[in-house]
């Protein structure tokens, strides 16, 4: 069984390297280092080599920033 995409990325305030499910491309998640609110990249523009070390984050409830 195929693991679902994984979009990879860089908090743009402390550069932590981060990634999300694809199905989050677009959507706001919360760095869990500086607890910046972020928008996931689209998918096809970052890598999406799944990496276990780094934490998959939580979608944000929408409307709530
Ligand atoms: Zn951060």
């Amino acid at each position: 069984m195929n693991r679902a995409p994984i979009l990879r990325f860089r908090c743009r305030c402390c550069e932590r390297l981060l990634q999300v499910p694809e199905e989050l491309a677009g959507r706001a998640v919360r760095c869990p280092a500086c607890l910046l609110v972020l928008h996931a990249p689209p998918p096809g523009l970052v890598e999406v080599t799944p990496v276990d070390e780094i934490p998959e984050l939580e979608p944000l409830p929408e409307g709530n920033l």
